[in-house]
């Protein structure tokens, strides 16, 4: 059985316990490959490589460190079918959507931050005859960066990229659930010469290694993706030692849909934020909100839309929907559709996990579900499920809408669907959220910052933002 290894120092090793964790496929349920067991001593090394590394990374021309970037990206690229099948049985997700989506996104953060780094500029503040005030940016030392299994190789490297870029060296954990594609990022690390002890990955579990990387006195920052009661943990640890910390943490948006929208287009597309990657992306819109006289006429449109949607061997690019990540995922997905019954919710499709056959038999499959005739307030409605459920509710005002989406802890993302334009502003600016669409969704463009607002996270990734967030400013003022 393969045998995953840390990546430390620029070589691949195993870890110093010896032990390794299962990791499953989740659409057969079978144990495919192993991880290692890594402990605080694995971090530990890690962060010497890191720091022995240091000096020579950061003192490195920007020009040399991006063309390093970009040859791993080109890398990725070449190699993006094995990545893309290597996405699909470690997540469960159809690998047409890893092959579209998730690999080339990491291809284009590599080549992004690449070449980011290189317009990057400083501020200077003249104080007329006075003096001449100006900044530098300098990179902060070791960065931790910890990700989580939705969206693996994607938000590995959406951190690793730009704390890279800025001239920082990295301690890494993936998530211990989908490890595989990081691996094989370590391996293309040594193909493209990346120094070593700049980049370390270190696999295992979040209570092990991840703590001891949010811990360690040597990590000045840590950036961080995954649930929100991670995130606060995270917070309570690393705050007291004064690190940079960006949290991107969980969500529950609002799909809002008025009555004056491009209906085919609201259709179309809400069918894909709802259930792409089986509702396991952060920016899925899980509470679909619908103005009362387009209600019916949308449920009805969305339903027949949903009930063509197939479920089934990820491999297979009939497929739109794979497995869920893991058993333990599927089974909360399931009490949350049981709780929505238990709280009044009518299962108008879905509801269920799906049973396949043969090599499938155990895999972690549901159905795409829609549940109606819950209020607003109720658990269902309040809390992440992050799967593929949606709910649909009737609004009659704007007020009322928008009272409804703000009405959670959460605050990441939304989208909203009018071709009135006053309203898409009115409302847009009305929205508890970091990211708004109109009339889209997950249309990306890096340069824009991404994060969330209330308990969806702290700061903001992306653009020159996370170029900045590796690096400390000082400024310097100068007497004329
Ligand atoms: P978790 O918070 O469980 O895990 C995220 C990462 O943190 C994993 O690598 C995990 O390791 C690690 N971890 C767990 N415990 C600790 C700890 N005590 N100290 C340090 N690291 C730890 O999230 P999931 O992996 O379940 O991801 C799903 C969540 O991520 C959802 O809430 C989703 O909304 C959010 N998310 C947010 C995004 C955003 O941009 N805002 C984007 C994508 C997802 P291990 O796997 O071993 O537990």
């Amino acid at each position: 059985m393969q045998k995953i290894k840390n990546y430390i120092n620029g070589v691949l090793v195993e870890p110093i316990s010896g032990n390794y964790l299962d990791n499953y496929n989740p659409s057969t349920g079978k144990v495919y490959s192993l991880i290692p067991d890594s402990n605080e001593q694995d971090v530990e090394l890690a962060v010497k490589a890191a720091q022995d590394a240091f000096p020579i990374w950061s003192a490195l021309p920007t020009q040399k460190r991006s063309a390093l970037l970009i040859r791993l990206s080109e890398l990725i690229e070449k190699n993006l079918e094995k990545f893309a099948v290597a996405e699909s049985v470690d997540n469960g997700k159809p690998v047409w959507l890893a092959r579209t989506v998730d690999i080339p996104r990491a291809v284009d953060n590599f080549h992004f931050y690449a070449t980011a780094a290189l317009h990057q500029s400083t501020e200077t503040h003249s104080m007329g005859d006075v003096a001449l005030n100006y900044t530098l940016r300098t990179p902060i030392g070791i960065a931790g960066c910890i990700s989580p299994w939705n969206l693996p190789l994607y938000l590995f490297s959406w951190k690793i990229a730009p704390a890279l870029a800025s001239g920082n060296c990295v301690v890494a954990k993936p998530s211990e659930i989908t490890p595989m594609t990081a691996y094989l990022l370590s391996e293309l690390a040594i193909e493209a010469g990346i120094p070593a002890g700049v980049l370390n990955i270190v696999h295992g579990l979040g209570t092990k290694v991840g703590s001891a990387i949010v811990a360690h006195p040597k990590i000045q920052a840590i950036s961080f993706t995954g649930g929100t009661k991670t995130g606060e943990h995270i917070a309570r640890v690393a705050a007291p030692m004064f690190k940079k910390l960006s949290l991107e943490l969980g969500g529950k948006n609002p799909t809002i849909i008025f009555a004056d929208c491009d209906f085919d287009k609201a259709v179309k597309t809400t069918v894909r934020s709802s259930f792409a990657n089986q509702g396991e992306i952060c920016l899925c819109g899980s509470r679909i909100f619908i103005e009362r006289p387009l209600y019916e006429k949308f449920k009805l449109a969305f339903l027949e839309e949903v009930k063509k949607l197939k479920v089934g061997d990820p491999s297979d690019d009939k497929n739109w929907l794979g497995a869920i990540v893991s058993k333990l995922h599927m089974e909360k997905i399931l009490s949350y559709i049981a709780l929505a019954q238990e709280e009044g919710g009518k299962i108008l499709h879905g509801g269920n996990r799906v049973q396949l056959d043969g090599e499938f038999a155990e895999g972690y499959f549901i159905a795409p579900t829609i549940i109606e005739g819950l209020p607003h307030d109720c658990r269902t409605n309040q809390e992440e499920i992050f799967g593929p459920v949606v709910t649909l509710q009737p609004f009659d005002t704007e007020e009322e809408v928008l009272s409804y989406a703000n009405s959670t802890n959460y605050g990441l993302a939304a989208s909203v669907w009018t071709q009135h334009l006053t309203k898409a502003h009115h409302v847009a600016a009305k929205l508890h959220s970091g990211i708004v669409w109109i009339n889209c969704w997950l249309l990306r463009d890096l340069r824009t910052p991404f994060g969330g607002v209330k308990s969806s996270g702290v700061g903001r990734e992306g653009g020159f933002e996370a170029l900045n967030f590796f690096t400390e400013e000082k400024n310097i003022c100068i007497k004329l």
